[in-house]
């Protein structure tokens, strides 16, 4: 049966199912799904080279996870900065480190072995142009030599992480800028964010905020090229057409339960402290429009291998987002939903951490997964089995614990809390009240007995109440082990201090997710592949929502958004390919 698309073009009865527009609310050349790292240098790129480009961003503002970065951004493959400081590099090194299957962490996990070598080579060649579009384009990197501070720089043999001046940009975090005397040296994703939201409105790029795309409409459900996307703008529905591609940016997909227990079945609800978030989502939305069109995922390993910023050891307790290094303050935009700024662990000597039931599950001074194992490789001969060889093998295997589960049967660990005293409050400095800790939402919770204490530990994800008596124990155990200076249950080198002198207190301190490295197949020039290994005509993808790259973050963002705005802005006209 032949009937009529959202272009007046007679389609088969399968496009039906696909529910295409019967006709559109707007169309562009270009259609970028997500203002953060990925789509606005692909729609300033792409607007750049001739095109009409409109935006489209779920949130109130643009930024995404990259405005509430580090900023930190390991571009590199020879870039000037590095020539500047006599760093010798070239994209075929840079291709080197990021495939090199030798580079194992100490707890045994290969961090490179499964790249795709033809996303990475894209990345090698594309790098240099990357960094100088980003220059030229307003963002201001701080003045010093390239180096391999964060966690992008695992296996990277020369310094390449630069970093985005903070300037004077009123940051999300607190509404407010950075002191003066630091503006220039201290690295925010909100340096590299807001000059490109300015390029962006200069060039001519069209940013509807506050759309939501809820499905990418294609000429057939597995057949055909895509046509445009479906958005949601406070709750009307519009359609969008594009005339040559629409490139994902959404972001990735930690914020969606089902979808992310697809790799890891561990990381149920209560996983909640999600890096970036509440500032923007990554529910998955770009992922599972591209699969009900029939696109494929790829590089699923790089999701689960130990290693990196996937899962993390909250930095901060007694309040949900509580990753490391973030901290949302009073006068951010987003704080009604962040709700409390939570209190900064110095010293996790200062704490125990129990389970749901009360009981200790490690040392809690053990640190995440490695990020920055390129160090630990000693020498480290590239491509070498030595590597492997050489290593000191220390498996890390705190978050491990922390998400075992408490042997009730169910998936994920529950509810981890620290629990300390007064004097741990007075030695870390803390204010244990709003807006430093977060009452209202079963955050935080504080008694003057522990019996007391565990039995009120009431909110959503505390699936059985903690025995009164197991946090006693717990607690009188623990303090006999400062006693003998010995923790005879998980070897934490030499306990410090009791925890004795009320009042008592238990903060939220769970796992936080972060990184999504695993995403839609993608191939070299960032289009999106189908479950055949056919392309998708029309349909492109980057960043954290695009698989095949194990990479925390801002660089392989950034660039795979500049590799799709090109690309895009070069292809043929969608109606040519039907
Ligand atoms: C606290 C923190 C610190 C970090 N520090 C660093 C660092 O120093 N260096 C580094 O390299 N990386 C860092 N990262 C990681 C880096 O920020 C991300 O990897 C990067 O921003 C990913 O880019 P992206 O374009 O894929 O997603 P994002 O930058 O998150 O952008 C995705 C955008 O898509 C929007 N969106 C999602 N779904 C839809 C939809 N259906 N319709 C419309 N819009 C949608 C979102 O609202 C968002 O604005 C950090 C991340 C966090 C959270």
């Amino acid at each position: 049966m032949s009937m009529r698309d959202g272009l007046g073009r007679s389609v088969s009865a399968d496009a039906q199912e696909t529910q295409l527009p019967r006709g559109w609310d707007r169309e562009a050349d270009v259609i970028v799904i997500g203002a953060g790292a990925t789509g606005l240098p692909a729609a300033i790129v792409a607007r750049e080279a001739g095109c009409s480009v409109i935006l489209v961003e779920a949130e109130p503002d643009i930024g995404g996870h990259a405005i509430a970065s580090g900023g930190n951004v390991p571009l590199g493959g020879g870039t000037r900065v590095q020539q500047q400081y006599g760093i010798e590099d070239s994209p075929d090194l840079l291709f080197r480190d990021l495939t090199d299957w030798s580079v194992v962490g100490p707890n045994g996990f290969p961090d490179y072995r499964y790249n795709d070598r033809e996303i990475i080579r894209a990345f090698a060649d594309n790098s240099v142009d990357t960094f100088e579009w980003l220059v030229a384009h307003g963002v201001v990197f701080v003045d010093k030599a390239p180096d391999a501070l964060g966690g992008t720089s695992v296996g990277n043999s020369v310094p390449r992480e630069m970093h985005c001046a903070v300037m004077d940009w009123p940051m999300v975090q607190t509404g407010m800028p950075a002191d003066p005397s630091v503006q220039k040296t201290r690295s925010s994703g909100n340096g590299l964010m807001r000059p490109l939201e300015v390029a962006a409105k200069k060039a001519g790029v069209e940013i509807l905020l506050e759309h939501r795309m809820t499905r990418i409409h294609r000429q057939a459900p597995n057949a055909g090229p895509v046509l445009g996307i479906a958005v949601d703008h406070k709750g009307a529905k519009l359609d969008i057409r594009a005339r040559k591609a629409v490139i994902i940016g959404t972001g990735g997909s930690t914020g969606n339960v089902n979808f992310r227990r697809m790799f890891d079945p561990r990381l149920t609800e209560e996983y909640c402290g999600l890096a970036g978030m509440p500032w923007s989502d990554q529910d998955a939305s770009g992922e599972l429009a591209a699969m009900a069109i029939g696109a494929a995922l790829w590089g699923l390993y790089n999701q689960t291998g130990e290693f990196g910023a996937n899962v993390t050891k909250p930095g901060s307790i007694g309040c949900q987002y509580n990753y490391r290094n973030l901290q949302w303050m009073p006068g951010s935009r987003v704080f009604d939903r962040a709700r409390a700024t939570g209190l900064r662990v110095a010293n996790w000597q200062n704490v125990i951490l129990v389970n749901m039931l009360g009981r200790r599950f490690y040392d809690e001074t053990g640190g995440q997964f490695i990020a920055n194992n390129y160090n630990s490789l000693d020498p480290y001969v590239p491509g070498s089995y030595l590597n492997a060889k050489n290593l000191k093998y220390e498996p890390n295997n705190f978050l491990n614990a922390a998400l075992a589960g408490i042997d009730d049967g169910h998936n994920g660990g529950g509810p981890i809390w620290a629990i300390f005293d007064s004097e741990a409050v007075a030695r870390e400095n803390w204010r244990p009240t709003p807006p430093h800790v977060d009452l209202a939402a079963g955050f935080f919770f504080s008694a003057n007995r522990l019996a007391d204490l565990a039995e009120k530990i009431v909110m959503r994800y505390q699936r059985q109440p903690m025995p009164p008596a197991n946090l006693e124990t717990t607690v009188a155990r623990y303090n006999s082990f400062v006693d003998s200076g010995v923790d005879e249950d998980f070897g934490k080198p030499q306990p410090m201090y009791k925890i004795a002198t009320p009042p008592f207190y238990a903060a939220w301190a769970t796992p936080v997710v972060h990184d999504t490295r695993a995403g839609l197949r993608i191939n070299a020039g960032c289009q999106v592949i189908d479950m055949n290994g056919a392309l998708i005509p029309g349909l492109y993808c980057g960043g954290e929502s695009a698989g095949g790259f194990s990479q925390h973050g801002l660089a392989r963002a950034t660039c795979q958004g500049y590799i799709a705005g090109k690309a895009a802005a070069a292809a043929p006209p969608l109606e040519a390919s039907i």
